[in-house]
């Protein structure tokens, strides 16, 4: 809105001003304006100057046609102008308010509309993100750990989730061949965000599901060189492994993949059994052999290997001893029972320190009650919150990889031991440093 047009409604306000002189027209605007300037600050004051030329300009037209009144008291004109006048730049002034009220409800309409775009926009995270249960039903979707995107390598990911689909390493019940397809399948349930912890791995690192390693099931020796192999190009992504296994042998090839690139490592080995058997049936690689196979190998820091739940019946009293014997400390289930794991840990912590550490987890660590679905259950387990304080409590330490083995689904027929053992595994990526 310019001058002009603001000397046009002026005008048109009260016809009786057009018989004003021209003289009158200045000293009535000069004093209306100095009311307007008072009234409504400075900033209108340019506005006003240009408004008071045009109306003296038009007045000047209208007394050079003689219809310019000269008989009319200035004073009382100026007197009545400027109320006129700052009446007028009031209103004009309120009409602007409400116009800003107005384009200010308009702006807040369009920020309350983009605010709700971007809250139900699909997430654009730069790091790839589970598949919502409010995007595809949970029995639907990719078969990858929690619905993740699948890669052919490790290459970019900060994590990893990993199957080993093998079970020729087993002594008694077979069956954990079958484990990572059906952990993938029971982690559909799982969201991204740790309500106990607070954790959002999702937020923070690029993990993806890189598939299973192709072993050979009629050879297990030539299976743990192809595991190896296959965990020395995930380590040269600077990828933290976390593995669904898959029986237990295969935490040895593992262990010598991460010696080659990190050196020895501190572990935290949580199981009913303590496998380290030199040989199991003559043979030297087998589900009860492979810490007894990583210590050999000079995969592990003695003082810092702890072994946690280990219970059942044995061949002789000393079965748990040779650990002990190594520097391992060694906690039977127990010593377990009936409390919180929450300080064990923290003094595991303590212990472990900045040291590169591995966590192994067989879920026959559970008490059956819990995890029935493995191949070598053995009664008085631990229950499943205290295996949420073990893995809670590898939280702030080096962890450099971390597996699940031994869930066995033909003895698991309402899926709750692949789906704790997907929980599990879960609570290890949120352990990892982020
Ligand atoms: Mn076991
Ligand atoms: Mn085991």
């Amino acid at each position: 809105m310019d001058a002009v047009f603001l000397a046009l409604i002026f005008c048109g306000y009260d016809h009786s001003l057009r018989h004003l002189t021209k003289e009158m027209w200045r000293t009535a605007m000069s004093l209306a304006l100095t009311g307007a300037e008072r009234s409504i600050g400075q900033r209108y004051n340019d506005l006003g100057q240009r408004l008071a030329q045009q109306l003296g300009d038009l007045v000047s037209d209208l007394q050079q046609r003689g219809e310019v009144r000269a008989d009319i008291d200035p004073i009382l004109i100026a007197k009545m102008l400027f109320n006129n006048f700052t009446a007028m730049y009031i209103a004009f002034a309120k009409y602007l308010v409400m116009y800003l009220e107005t384009l200010k409800t308009k702006v807040a309409g369009q920020m309350a509309l983009i605010s709700n775009l971007i809250e139900n926009a699909p997430q654009m995270s730069k790091y790839n993100q589970p598949l919502s249960g409010n995007e595809m039903i949970r029995t639907g979707g990719p078969a990858t750990f929690m619905r993740l995107p699948s890669q052919p390598t490790a290459q970019g990911l900060d994590a990893c989730f990993i199957g080993i689909p093998m079970d020729i390493g087993t002594s008694n019940r077979p069956g954990a061949r079958l484990g990572p397809r059906q952990i993938r399948d029971e982690s559909r349930m799982l969201r991204p965000y740790n309500m106990a912890t607070g954790a959002a791995p999702f937020a923070n690192m690029q993990v993806a599901d890189i598939g299973d390693v192709p072993i050979n099931t009629f050879d297990l020796k030539k299976s743990v060189d192809i595991i190896t192999d296959f965990y020395a190009d995930i380590l040269t992504h600077g990828t933290i492994p976390l593995t669904l296994g898959g029986d237990h042998t295969l935490t040895w090839p593992i262990l010598r993949a991460i010696r080659e690139k990190l050196g020895p490592v501190a572990l935290v080995h949580v199981d009913a059994h303590a496998d380290v058997n030199d040989e199991m049936f003559g043979e030297k690689v087998a589900h009860g052999c492979p810490f007894r196979r990583a210590w050999e190998d000079g995969c592990l820091i003695n003082e810092k290997v702890y072994q946690i739940g280990l219970r059942g019946t044995g061949y002789s009293p000393d079965d748990f001893d040779w650990g002990r014997q190594q520097g391992w400390t060694v906690i039977p289930a127990e010593e377990c029972w009936y409390k919180s794991l929450a300080p064990l840990m923290s003094e595991i912590r303590r212990q472990i320190g900045d040291a590169p550490v591995y966590l192994s987890f067989d879920i026959d660590s559970l008490d059956p009650a819990y995890a029935p679905g493995t191949g070598t259950v053995e009664v008085g387990g631990l229950t499943s919150t205290q295996a949420l304080e073990i893995i809670r409590g590898m939280a702030g330490l080096n962890v450099v990889g971390c597996d699940l083995v031994e869930v066995s689904p033909p003895y698991d027929p309402t899926g709750n031991t692949a789906l704790i053992g997907a929980n599990f595994l879960y609570e290890m990526l949120c352990a990892l440093r982020q």
